[in-house]
């Protein structure tokens, strides 16, 4: 079978490309020194869109009932996710609206913690736009990345998309209740997801029903 790829110098604004990510991850540095400084854990979300990041998130923060939790919800539009997460309880909620932007960046998330840091928060969580490719790219300064990824994605989606779990700490496989409805091995999903990265901590969970939530939020060291 014929499979083309660019080569080397021919993806068409790699200059530019390379110069903002560098640009990212100086932003990046940034944050983390701000969370350090004030002993803030942060923790960033990721994974498709209806994989289950808000009904993780929202899971973790009524868990962690009686530490004062933060949120940044990205999204391109409305603020769906974070009057979810409000209403999960939440000490301070910032929807972070990205208009056709794919991906949160350093900046945008820099600009959010200038509002949660001032409610006296302990611990953030940081929802990024529904995506498995560029927010691997894009580091926001968080202490730790989680992965979240649903049966319902189907049985390829841990080989289809490597990068997203090569800086990620911890794997949610969510609806996992789901798991013979769609016919997806979970055991095979967890074997693929490690063969990427072997240090990753792979939890199956059931974000609405409570399933493995203690386990990722010890994974976290919550
Ligand atoms: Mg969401
Ligand atoms: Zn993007």
């Amino acid at each position: 079978m014929k499979i083309i790829t660019p080569g080397e110098g021919e993806t068409f604004d790699i200059e530019l490309e390379e110069n903002l990510l560098a640009k990212n991850r100086e932003l990046a540095e940034a944050n983390r020194r701000r969370l350090d400084e004030k002993g803030v854990r942060a923790f960033d979300v990721m994974g498709a869109i209806g994989a289950g990041k808000t009904s993780l998130i929202g899971a973790l923060i009524a868990h962690l009932r009686g530490r004062r939790v933060g949120v940044l919800a990205g999204d391109l539009t409305t603020t769906i996710d974070a009057d979810r997460l409000a209403e999960r309880g939440a000490a301070a909620v910032v929807q972070i609206n990205t208009g056709k932007e794919c991906h949160l960046d350093a900046n945008v998330v820099a600009k959010g913690l200038d509002e949660v840091l001032q409610q006296g928060v302990e611990i953030i969580f940081i929802e990024n736009v529904g995506n498995l490719i560029c927010p691997a790219e894009f580091p926001l300064g968080s202490h730790s990345r989680v992965v979240v990824v649903s049966v319902t994605e189907g049985p390829y989606t841990m080989r289809k998309h490597p990068y997203i779990l090569r800086e990620a700490s911890v794997l949610a496989i969510n609806k996992s209740d789901l798991a013979p409805m769609m016919k997806v091995d979970l055991e095979q999903l967890r074997r693929d997801a490690l063969a990427v990265n072997p240090t990753l901590q792979v939890i199956a969970t059931d974000c609405l029903n409570g399933e493995g939530i203690e386990q990722v939020a010890a994974a976290l060291g919550l």
